[in-house]
């Protein structure tokens, strides 16, 4: 009578909490971008995002086998190109810089899955992510190159071709292409929940990316809404995304639940370059321990229900891991 309940019991020691943990983060979770960049024997921190660097081609292959000694499964290559014109053409010329690091990676660690980020803003020159039409982005006229995009990849070795540009129809105008050039064995891990966030500025800076005018919420989710995303993630999962992301991350863990509990493909969540600045700022000045905010974090993403965190943490928290 009067027994007093005692759930500190499975908490007593390490090997009591090991026994009982219901999340388990693994390097095997994780996917590490990569930024390539024109030129030779180049390897140059990106200021906003310490620890991450843009590479040229010729050095892609060692960080591929370092990635792979480190457990991690995945790549994704995103580029600055050599030219930028209105429609972006050059995200689907064979001799850009993304294209041949995915050869070079797959060459040197073919085991390493590749993945392949499809938008056209970084390689147009207004920085918006498809064709424009006035001030406004043509949804229709920016889908075949969209496409021309995904299969060039896929020649180049991408394993996964992942569109982030949140054109309407492009998960199946992409598959319709892919399989019509014989990748009918290429995945696709759409970035079916994108929002317009504030979040994304460091990586504007390392791919040079930011609208020469007005912003993306024209294309991207409003953060406010929850429903909408159920929507797109059904979209994308009839039109034949093997995998549904949403992002950011963090500040979205509601919606990746959500998410999670209403479809039957695995989600990937990308631990986005502000919530990695963020953490980088504050352990650089000695107020939070990073190690442990990290594992902390990629973990209440995999809780949440992503099986994939697409993060630039990802080489460390693997060693961490693996300690
Ligand atoms: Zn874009």
């Amino acid at each position: 009578m009067n027994m007093i309940q005692r759930p500190r019991r499975l908490r007593i020691s390490s090997g009591m909490r090991d026994l009982v943990r219901e999340t388990e983060l693994s390097p095997r979770d994780f996917v590490y971008p990569i930024f390539v960049v024109p030129g030779e024997g180049i390897k140059e921190e990106i200021p906003s995002m310490p620890g991450c660097y843009h590479y040229s081609v010729d050095q892609v292959a060692d960080l591929a086998r370092e990635i792979a000694a480190r457990g991690i499964p995945a790549v994704e290559v995103f580029g600055l190109p050599a030219y930028k014109d209105e429609i972006g053409s050059s995200a689907w010329d064979m001799t850009s810089p993304v294209q041949r690091a995915m050869t070079a990676i797959k060459e040197a660690v073919p085991q390493l899955l590749v993945i392949g980020d499809v938008c056209l803003c970084q390689y147009t020159t207004h920085g918006h992510c498809g064709e424009l039409n006035d001030h406004y982005v043509d949804n229709d006229a920016t889908l075949p190159h969209l496409v021309q995009t995904a299969v060039s990849q896929a020649r180049a070795g991408a394993d996964i071709i992942a569109p982030s540009d949140m054109m309407d129809g492009r998960i199946a105008a992409i598959r319709a292409g892919l399989d019509a050039e014989g990748f009918v064995n290429t995945s696709i891990m759409s970035y079916a929940v994108k929002y317009a966030s504030g979040y994304y500025g460091p990586f504007r800076d390392a791919a040079d990316s930011a609208p020469a005018f007005g912003d993306r919420r024209q294309y991207q989710m409003d953060p406010a809404n929850v429903r909408e995303a159920l929507k797109e993630a059904a979209l994308d999962v009839q039109e034949g995304a093997d995998i549904i992301m949403v992002k950011p991350a963090l500040a979205y863990l509601d919606v990746v639940r959500q998410v999670y509990d209403r479809t039957d493909r695995p989600i990937a969540v990308y631990n986005v370059s502000g919530e990695y600045a963020m953490v980088k700022a504050a352990a650089a000045n000695g107020w939070i321990d990073e190690q442990r905010i990290v594992l902390e974090t990629l973990t209440s993403m995999k809780r949440a229900g992503a099986k994939i965190i697409i993060t630039y943490h990802a080489i460390d928290a693997a060693e961490w891991l693996s300690a």
